[in-house]
């Protein structure tokens, strides 16, 4: 029921409304089809009608595709939003993200999981940040040439890994150890001279699952200054519950034990559950055919700042939580844009 005339109903107290309304709210992974398709696309209307105001949206993942084939994904994605200037805003900075919200337009970013992306050159790092990726992983669940997997016999940062570190510092490039083994993780932690995220992870003591991290992990990583964003994806949740109040008992986990300013969401929201399938046998989560897990769909987001009201957080809190922690580690670590001229 709608409060008054200018609110949207989203089915949550005039409070929550009120807060998830004026908040940043910004999802830091979502994944649409990896194929040069438009199919999907007008589905991330899905996240503006949920009060979500920045996206950012996985183009390729090791192990699955070529790095080719991903710059196709990611430049068939870049070419559709930018001929939609009255709806979405390709993001470069910081500042993009809130200029967006006040337009009342979604920005966009994109991730890479993975340094198969390089293909062992350096110098796609700038392509990318230049086409508009703002993260990337280490590790893909299996090693390669930068580090380790948590699926894999991690054998830990490689001195490849340790270029990567310095050319994404001085790119800008934000560096994301989800998916990657324990020992790289800490060891990136030790040496990136920037604040590392993890974009999409879980407390393994919540649910002890490989692509869950350990205490010890997100401590390392809010010690950097990052942030570690709560997954909706119901296999790495307890008892695979998606529901917004039991995603908030694993943010409160990672709140009591990294404090409120290393807290964000990177819900992993799989729009193709037909893909999915594909992938979770090819990627090496299971290696063979499962079921589609539920998934925290961006419709929840007010029912998640209601149940975080409920916590009884600070407002503050929860406007860090929801996408002031993302902004904060963003504006200290990403650089301009030559090509885009920024
Ligand atoms: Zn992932």
């Amino acid at each position: 029921m709608r409060d008054d005339e200018s609110r949207p109903a989203w089915g949550v107290t005039s409070k929550a409304t009120a807060l998830h309304g004026d908040a940043l709210v910004w999802d830091n992974h979502t994944c649409l089809p990896l194929r040069p398709d438009a199919a999907f696309l007008p589905q991330l209307e899905r996240f503006r009608e949920a009060g979500v105001d920045a996206v950012t949206v996985n183009v390729m993942f090791d192990g699955i595709m070529s790095w080719h084939d991903g710059v196709k994904v990611l430049t068939f994605f870049r070419d559709w939003l930018v001929q939609r200037p009255e709806l979405y805003v390709l993001v470069k900075t910081a500042e993009d993200i809130t200029d967006a919200k006040a337009s009342g337009r979604l920005a966009v970013l994109f991730d890479i999981e993975g340094m198969a992306a390089l293909d062992g050159q350096l110098s796609l790092l700038r392509t990318y940040y230049d086409l508009g990726v703002r993260w990337m992983l280490i590790a893909y669940n299996r090693n390669n040439r930068a580090g380790g997997g948590c699926l894999d016999a991690d054998t830990g940062l490689t001195p490849f890994g340790r270029e990567v570190l310095g050319r994404a510092a001085e790119l800008g490039m934000l560096i994301c150890c989800s998916h990657t083994g324990e020992r790289t993780c800490m060891e990136v932690f030790e040496y990136s001279s920037n604040p590392v995220i993890l974009s999409h992870s879980n407390p393994k003591a919540m649910l002890d699952h490989p692509r869950n991290v350990s205490d010890e992990v997100m401590k390392a990583c809010a010690a950097t200054g990052g942030v570690v964003g709560t997954c909706g994806f119901g296999m790495f949740l307890r008892n695979g519950d998606t529901s917004a109040e039991n995603l908030v008992r694993h943010i409160d986990y990672a709140v009591n034990l990294v404090g409120p300013d290393h807290v964000g969401l990177g819900l992993d929201f799989v729009f193709d559950e037909e893909e999915l399938k594909t992938f979770l046998g090819k990627g090496g989560i299971l290696g063979e055919e499962h079921p589609v897990p539920d998934m925290f769909a961006p419709e929840d987001m007010p029912a998640l700042t209601e149940a975080l009201l409920g916590m009884g957080y600070p407002e503050t809190t929860i406007r860090g939580i929801l996408g002031e922690n993302w902004l904060r580690v963003a504006r200290g670590v990403w650089k301009g844009n030559e090509l885009l001229g920024v």
